[in-house]
């Protein structure tokens, strides 16, 4: 099930919704005045932003990442770089979850590469663009109103590739020639849905050249370095989530789980584990307040800091993660056995059968809601609260939907060993 419905929810509930529309007034009103502009998505205030980050993690690091994609990268890209008029015609929706937004970058034979290796391309025609190519992995994807795109400029002088200017443009679901295509079934994340974009002869005129210019002030790869920052400094807080319920969810079953007549919370091999996630943890709030405080008085993390501060949460997430699973074991491991607190390992995951169709229209439309798979690490709060999720989770496997949204179907994709995005398999 799509999470947009529960992200605006939330939104009306803690009064986020005007919060934003305040932040975007704020916003707009630098960028007439020339002043540079402040990064914002869920207000200024870098502790109410990442504290709300940290505790959305602990339910569902997928929800925020849908969340963070469209109201932090989407719209914060058009903030930066875009004139008053773009920022007025598709941030402000961005930032009020009026509109979903998507942010995409990664192309099949480009991730960590990604401005070298960009591929799609924008050449010039007349005074529009058109814009060729394809991108993957794109959070909310499949159904965003709303695209920032980035291409390299393909001016006729035979540049290479490599060194080509990168333009960003804003897109509109629903344009000719632009494809979303269906979720991808992945191992966790399953609150954020994932998938991949097509770009045939998509014409594009200026009004959707962020800054309606191809060399805005902090654009093109510069405006892509400053958002690996900023979502580099957001996972630390999304780890910190992650880990500190898995720290509580792993204390409470040592108590209670008994073995040879005793709690397993007795076991030093099991409280060394437990320390070693306490450690985890206090590194990582650490870290993570600690560049709450720096930004609070405007400081901003250089890349470094922020791939430091990604690196190492992230891996402590995985290990807490890990740990948290060789307490509960079966426990976490079975979603078919009617046991509580039920995750799917990653190689229940791979070697699920999947159907070739979907049988019915119910099916079609359930598959992505009804997915028992569970990641330890990216769903571990979907566990929370719920004395037995199991029993109430489908063991039946997403059926895969081969169709783009936009019922167009795509070219064949580069494909993961091991992570096979399914919605093109037919
Ligand atoms: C759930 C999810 C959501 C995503 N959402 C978005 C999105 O919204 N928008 C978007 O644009 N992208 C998105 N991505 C894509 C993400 O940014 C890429 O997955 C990431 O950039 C890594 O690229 P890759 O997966 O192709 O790995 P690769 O780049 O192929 O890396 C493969 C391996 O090679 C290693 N490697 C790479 N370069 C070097 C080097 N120089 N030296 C040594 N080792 C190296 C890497 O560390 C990695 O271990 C998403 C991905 C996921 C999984």
């Amino acid at each position: 099930m799509p999470p947009y419905a529960i992200l605006r929810k939330m939104y009306d509930v803690f009064g986020l919704k005007e919060m934003a529309k305040e932040s975007f007034a704020r916003q707009l009103e630098r960028k007439i005045s020339g002043e540079e502009p402040a990064r914002e998505s869920r207000g200024s205030d870098p502790a109410a932003q990442l504290i709300s980050t940290i505790e959305l993690c602990r339910v569902s690091p997928g929800l925020l990442t849908s969340l963070g994609v469209s109201s932090g990268l989407a719209a914060g890209t058009i903030n930066k770089l875009g004139t008053p008029a773009q920022m007025e015609r598709w941030a402000l929706d961005l930032m009020t979850l009026d509109k979903i937004g998507a942010w995409a970058i990664t192309e099949p034979d480009s991730g960590s590469d990604a401005l070298g290796g960009m591929r799609t391309s924008a050449r010039r025609d007349g005074e529009d663009y058109v814009i060729n190519g394809q991108k993957t992995w794109i959070t909310n994807g499949p159904y965003a109103d709303t695209i920032v795109i980035y291409a390299k400029l393909d001016d006729g002088s035979g540049e290479e590739m490599r060194n080509r200017k990168v333009l960003t443009f804003v897109l509109d679901k629903g344009m000719d020639g632009l494809v979303q295509a269906a979720p991808m079934r992945k191992m966790g994340q399953h609150g954020s849905p994932t998938g991949e974009v097509f770009l045939s002869d998509v014409r594009a005129g200026r009004d959707r050249l962020l800054g309606e210019r191809e060399d805005p002030k902090g654009g093109g790869r510069q405006s892509a370095r400053d958002n690996f920052v900023a979502e580099r400094a957001g996972v630390a807080a999304m780890s910190l989530g992650i880990v500190e319920e898995c720290l509580k969810l792993s204390i409470d079953y040592a108590k209670h789980r008994r073995l040879w007549g005793t709690a397993i919370a007795d076991y030093q091999l099991i409280q060394l584990k437990l320390a070693q996630m306490e450690v985890a943890r206090v590194n990582v709030r650490n870290m993570v307040f600690a560049h709450i405080e720096r930004s609070s008085h405007g400081a901003v993390p250089s890349f470094a800091e922020a791939s430091a501060m990604k690196l190492y949460s992230a891996q402590a997430a995985c290990q807490v993660a890990d740990d948290a699973i060789q307490i509960f074991v079966a426990t976490a491991t079975s979603p078919s056995t009617g046991s509580s607190n039920s995750v799917v390992t990653r190689e229940s995951f791979v070697s699920t059968p999947a159907p070739t169709k979907c049988r019915s229209s119910r099916s079609r439309k359930t598959s992505f809601a009804t997915s028992s798979s569970r990641h330890p690490v990216t769903d571990v709060a979907d566990r929370r609260h719920r004395s037995n999720p199991c029993t109430t989770a489908s063991t039946r496997a997403p059926c895969r939907d081969s169709r783009a949204t936009s019922g167009r179907t795509p070219r064949a994709s580069r494909t993961t060993p091991g992570l096979t995005p399914r919605s093109f398999e037919s």
